[in-house]
This record gives structure tokens, C-alpha cells and sequence, in this order.
């Protein structure tokens, strides 16, 4: 008999109209789902249901004063959530369906449930990109909150495989679309009154190219890159982590970009997406080796690369 924290029989099915249609009618139901979107497996929750959201916390063991980020299908549907002001809807424009995430001002009478801010007046808004999340959320008319899909603490999922390692008889449904595009999660920016946006965690989408966009469609805000406000433990791999390794101690397994080789690679050619589609898969495998440690090589402090780095370093300091 299954323990009683592992209610359920995981089940992983392949993405196509049978998977969304079982998934959706779980979520209908307030069981959260494990689905893939172009970052990394979210673990999706009708987030108008207090008790589905609650078991997405449950799930992952993640603390309730973690708020979560709110999937939607549109920025009609963002709208009816959030108060967006000009530059808010200039970015939204632009980079929806996408990996963005605004942080921006709780509508009053919004119909999302206390649970998924942990009590802020502003919440985080997303509109994916990935067809399965996109049929998910069209599927099932709600708006979906979903943080990754792994244990608190645990490295991120970019694969069915991943979600499995630390979710399994947690949760009812995986639907596997294979590896995500992107690898690392959205870029969060949250925009002020005035228009100005303040980054508060790196992702594919550059800081700067956002900046320009709001500035240009506000004037006056002043956009500035904020020290992320985040749980150091976030990306907490189990195992001692080094950075900026050029070659290996006799007990670490090294994760090699360009010209440093390693025992894995994150891109030989030296190809920053490449690596930020590979780095939570080169994480999970280096957890798995019989090797204490994990060692990384330097990756450039450019383009998606920052946000490489601060998953990088997230997970070295967590162990402090
Ligand atoms: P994840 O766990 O990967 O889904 O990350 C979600 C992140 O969004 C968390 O680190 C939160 O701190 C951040 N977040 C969600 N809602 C808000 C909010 N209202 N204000 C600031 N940050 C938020
Ligand atoms: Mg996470």
C-alpha cells in the first residue's frame, strides 16, 4: 500500500488531445498536474481554487509565504487579474505568449484565491508559449497558477523524467512533451506605478531590451535591476557545487562549457542557449554521479548566460 504522503499512482502521458483532456479534468476537479511550457514542467493548479493551490504547496513541500506566478491565456484574461498601465501592456504585447512574467498591482474582486499571492496586493502574471500549457489553459477557462514542478528546493524539471524523480506519488498526471525549449525559468520583472520595471530574476528575455520597451512607452520610469528577492534555496542541487572551475578536483564531477572540457558539457561549441537548454538536465545527471562534488566552468555574463549564472550561484550558496 502506498504511504500516506504518496496518495497517488503517478501517471506520465505523452502531450496530445487525450493527456490535455485528463489533465484538465483533474485540475476541474482541484488535483494539480504537471505540464510542459518552453522553460521548464510546471505544476499547474486551478489558481482560483484555494484548495487546489494548497496542494500544489503540499506537493512540492514549498513554503506559503512563497507566492506563486499565475499562468494565463491572454492578456484579456491577465487583464481581468491584473491593473495594467501602459508600459505593463506595451511588454505584455510584445513578448506574450512568451517567457516574461509581470509582477504587477492585485485587482480588487479578481477571482484568484488569497493562497497563490501569500497575501501580496500584486501578483505575478504569465502567458506561455508551449502548446500543451496553451491547450491547458484553454481547455480548462481558468487562469492556472504553477511553479515548477519539483520538490521545494530540488533542481528544476526539464524533462517528464525530472518532474518524476521528486513528484512521484505526489501528484496524479505528468504530461511529457519531451525536453523544454528554453531550460531556464521566465524572466520576472515587476512594474511600478510610474512605469518603471525593476528585474527581479533573470531569464531568457534580456533586462535590458524590457527596460528600453517600458521606457519608451511610459517616459518617465525609471527601470533598475533589483538584488532578486528570492529563497537562496531555490535551486539547491544536493551535492557541494564550485563555480568558475577550469578543470576537476579528484572528487568532483565537472560540467564543461567551450573550451573547458568536462565530464559532461553544457555547449562545446560554446553556445550560451544551448547551455541554458541543457544546464537543469546537466545538474540532475551530475546529482546522480558517484563523484561527492559538482564542478561548473566559467559561462559568460551575457544574454540568457546571466541567468545561467544566477541558478549557478543560487545553487553554490545554498549549502552555506
Ligand atoms: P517559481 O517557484 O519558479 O514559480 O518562481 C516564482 C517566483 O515568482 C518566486 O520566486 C516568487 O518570489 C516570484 N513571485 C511570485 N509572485 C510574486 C509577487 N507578487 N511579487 C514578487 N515576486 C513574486
Ligand atoms: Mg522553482
Amino acid at each position: 500500500m502506498a504511504p500516506q504522503n504518496q496518495p497517488f499512482a503517478t501517471r506520465i502521458a505523452a502531450y496530445g488531445k487525450a493527456a490535455v483532456e485528463e489533465a484538465c479534468r483533474l485540475i476541474l476537479a482541484g488535483e494539480p498536474v504537471a505540464v510542459p511550457t518552453e522553460t521548464v514542467y510546471g505544476l499547474a493548479a486551478d489558481a482560483t481554487n484555494e484548495e487546489a493551490v494548497r496542494r500544489i504547496y503540499e506537493a512540492k513541500g514549498r513554503p506559503a509565504f512563497n507566492p506563486l506566478i499565475v499562468h494565463v491565456r491572454d492578456l484579456a484574461q491577465a487583464e481581468e487579474i491584473a491593473s495594467f498601465g501602459d508600459a505593463a501592456r506595451a511588454l505584455a504585447l510584445a513578448w506574450w505568449p512568451g517567457p516574461l512574467t509581470l509582477v504587477l498591482p492585485l485587482k480588487a474582486g479578481a477571482a484568484i484565491a488569497p493562497v497563490v499571492t501569500a497575501g501580496l496586493a500584486t501578483i505575478a502574471l504569465r502567458c506561455p508559449a508551449h502548446p500543451a500549457m496553451r491547450a491547458l489553459l484553454e481547455a480548462c477557462g481558468r487562469p492556472l497558477a504553477a511553479p515548477s514542478a519539483n520538490a521545494s528546493g530540488g533542481i528544476s524539471p526539464t524533462r517528464a523524467d525530472h518532474v518524476v524523480k521528486t513528484l512521484e506519488g505526489r501528484i496524479p498526471l505528468v504530461v511529457d512533451g519531451g525536453e523544454t525549449e528554453l531550460g531556464v525559468e521566465s524572466t520576472i520583472v515587476a512594474v511600478d506605478e510610474d512605469g518603471g520595471i525593476r528585474l527581479l530574476r533573470p531569464g531568457p528575455i534580456d533586462f535590458a531590451e524590457l527596460a528600453a520597451l517600458a521606457s519608451l512607452a511610459e517616459g518617465e520610469g525609471k527601470s533598475a535591476i533589483e538584488a532578486p528577492g528570492q529563497l537562496r534555496s531555490h535551486y539547491a542541487p544536493t551535492k557541494a557545487l564550485r563555480l568558475d572551475a577550469t578543470a576537476a578536483e579528484p572528487d568532483e564531477w565537472l560540467i564543461g562549457f567551450g573550451a573547458v572540457a568536462g565530464d559532461d558539457s553544457l555547449s562545446a561549441k560554446g553556445d550560451l542557449r544551448e547551455a541554458a537548454a541543457r544546464l537543469f538536465h546537466a545538474l540532475h545527471r551530475a546529482e546522480a554521479q558517484a563523484k561527492a562534488c559538482i564542478a561548473v566552468a566559467p559561462v559568460p555574463e551575457e544574454g540568457i548566460g546571466r541567468a545561467i549564472n544566477d541558478r549557478l550561484r543560487r545553487a553554490a550558496s545554498s549549502r552555506d
